[in-house]
């Protein structure tokens, strides 16, 4: 872990902005240059998306796709951004740095949007051993371990990957929800609590609703889901 930040440090110097690498206006060790945060700041979720999925509407009230239980088993969802520009861009570099420092901005987000809500614990959701090993390390448990030093919600790895799925971005949205179907199991006790999932992304969702799925089956009271980001399910075929 020690040579991959000591490698991330040479390619990603803490002088230069991590998206746009712009080396003047930037105070050492922040993630972003002025204009760069400003632009984080245009993929804010705003107030009138819809209260459960975070879907664009107009009108702050709940999408059609929730009001026919799409979300099932989610309770809620939360998320500071719409995936793109250069919230993409830090999410990037959260999996594939390890770059903590793309992460920060990110992690800072997410305490904002969760306001005053405390769940009894922070689940990230699990990579696949052997993709850990490739990895070097889980971005959802990065993004969660800074959520929960923001918060003071502790952080439990209740869920474990048993079976190894593709990826996700490499299907189609229809074969998505088949790929990752009893692919978790829960390995910590969770009976009665109420579960914020942690994730970087959200897109159909197919993965977090199998995950809440488990932590249901194991006895969990609720499960809500934070994400740094959401990508839009507009374009996305009808039930998805
Ligand atoms: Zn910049
Ligand atoms: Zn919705």
């Amino acid at each position: 872990m020690q040579i991959f930040r000591s490698a991330a440090r040479v390619l990603f110097p803490d002088c230069r902005c991590l998206v746009c690498g712009e080396p003047r206006d930037i105070h050492s060790g922040d993630a972003l240059c002025g204009s760069c945060a400003h632009s984080l700041a245009g993929h804010a979720i705003p107030t009138y998306a819809c209260p459960l999925c975070l879907s664009p509407m107009r009108t702050g009230e709940p999408c059609h796709y929730c009001v026919s239980g799409g979300m099932n088993g989610l309770v809620s969802a939360h998320a500071p951004f719409y995936y793109g520009g250069a919230v993409q861009r830090l999410i990037v570099l959260c999996k594939f740095g390890p770059v903590e420092i793309a992460a920060n901005p990110l992690a800072a987000a997410m305490t904002d949007c969760l306001g005053t809500a405390r769940p009894d614990a922070l689940v990230p959701v699990p990579l696949h051993h052997e993709r850990l090993r490739e990895r070097g390390f889980n971005q959802a448990a990065l993004l969660c371990d800074l959520v929960s030093l923001g918060t003071g919600v502790p952080v439990l790895h209740a869920l474990t990957r048993i079976r190894k799925t593709r990826r996700q971005s490499s299907l189609p949205p229809e074969a998505r929800e088949d790929n990752v179907r009893d692919a978790f199991d829960a390995v910590a006790p969770v009976t009665g609590m109420r579960l914020m999932l942690v994730d970087d992304v959200r897109t159909t969702g197919s993965t977090v609703r199998a995950c809440a799925k488990t932590l249901m089956a194991a006895g969990a009271m609720e499960v809500r889901l934070l994400t740094a980001a959401v990508a839009p399910q507009r374009n996305l075929p009808k039930g998805e």
